[in-house]
């Protein structure tokens, strides 16, 4: 009998990202005619060189889209109540339609109260507990942006979600916990898997569709998928060692360039040889990744919107 061949199907997360930014230009086009310009603060403590390259992308595609935006970068040594301080004068500025505290915080400043003193309606995160309950009893309010991008993937590429088993390993506040349940609000059958799951092979081995999202190199390999399962790699891991580059990637051309050039590529949370039996998967770079800055944008507008009693519902 002939062997049969799976194409996997790459999920183009910047051609995504590129059609929801383009959508969010268009409402905020809309909302100009109407006199309203969204905008968004960023706050982000000390020198973390990850988060200001964030921080940049971020309030460029504020640019790009005709979002205002205002970086406000408070020194490393700032105090919890003086942040509840900026925050407080955030929530209060009617210019001002959402608000993100860029993570993770020195450690001598409580983040959990910061997140909790931002005002629900301007938390374009959906890290507010008051977010996080309205997630989980499928109201409309702010979610988690990169979840709400692994949805958008599934949704624009036609994935069906409703009836799949959909196992997602990780359990964090900011992706596996949201992740799992915008599943469940599409009526997957929704398993979360993490550190102290027994026999993990055994559940990421019936997914329909795989989230992964660890923190782990290459953690998911080939023998723990099913072949024709979708993938959806979180995962965002720098690797530095060459003969790491080299098992990961072996022989690719492109690959190798770029490690002789920065001294780094990136790897997801899922093998790459894991994605050659996949019926389709996010790729690292390229996937899950390029929609986080696309839904924050999104979030930035529905808060605007939100906030004025205006209609979010899309066309
Ligand atoms: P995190 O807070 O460190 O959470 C990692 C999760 O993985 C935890 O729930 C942990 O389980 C679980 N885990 C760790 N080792 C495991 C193992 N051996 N077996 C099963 N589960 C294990 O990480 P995160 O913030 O969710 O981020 C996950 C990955 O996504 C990272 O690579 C991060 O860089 C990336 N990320 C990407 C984006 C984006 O694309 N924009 C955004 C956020 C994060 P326990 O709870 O039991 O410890």
């Amino acid at each position: 009998m002939e062997e049969m061949k799976i194409t996997s199907r790459i999920l183009d997360g910047i051609a995504i990202a590129g059609e929801i930014k383009a959508e969010v230009g268009a409402e905020v086009k809309a909302l100009a005619a109407r006199g309203i310009t969204p905008g968004l603060a960023v706050i982000l403590v000390g020198e973390v060189p990850a988060s200001q390259i964030y921080v940049r992308s971020k309030v460029k595609t504020c640019g790009e889209l005709g979002i205002y935006s205002e970086m406000l970068t408070p020194p490393e040594s700032i105090t919890t109540n003086e942040m509840l301080t900026l925050v407080a004068e955030l929530n209060a500025r009617d210019d001002i339609d959402g608000i993100l505290i860029q993570l993770p915080l020195p450690k001598h400043v409580n983040t959990k109260r910061l997140l909790e003193a931002v005002s629900p309606d301007k938390d374009v995160d959906g890290f507010h507990p008051v977010n996080v309950g309205r997630l989980q009893s499928a109201q409309p309010g702010l979610a988690p942006c990169t979840p709400a991008g692994i949805m958008e993937v599934l949704r624009r590429s036609d994935l069906p979600v409703a009836g799949q088993n959909a196992v997602v390993v990780g359990r964090s506040d900011i992706v596996g916990k949201p992740a799992a349940m915008m599943l469940l609000n599409s009526s997957a059958t929704v398993t979360i898997c993490h550190s102290k799951t027994a026999d993990l092979a055994k559940f990421t081995r019936a997914a329909d569709i795989l989230v992964a999202a660890i923190g782990r190199p290459g953690f998911v390999t080939a023998e723990m998928v099913r072949p024709g399962a979708t993938l959806i790699d979180v995962g965002i891991n720098r690797i530095t060692d060459a003969d790491e580059v080299e098992e990961f990637f072996p022989g690719d051309a492109d690959r190798a360039a770029t490690f002789a050039r920065r001294g780094s590529v990136v790897v997801g949370d899922i093998h790459p040889a894991a994605f050659a039996s996949a019926g389709a998967y996010t790729p690292v770079p390229g996937g899950v990744g390029a929609l986080t800055i696309a839904m924050l944008m999104q979030n930035t507008v529905t808060a605007a919107k939100l906030r004025r009693g205006l209609s979010t519902e899309k066309k």
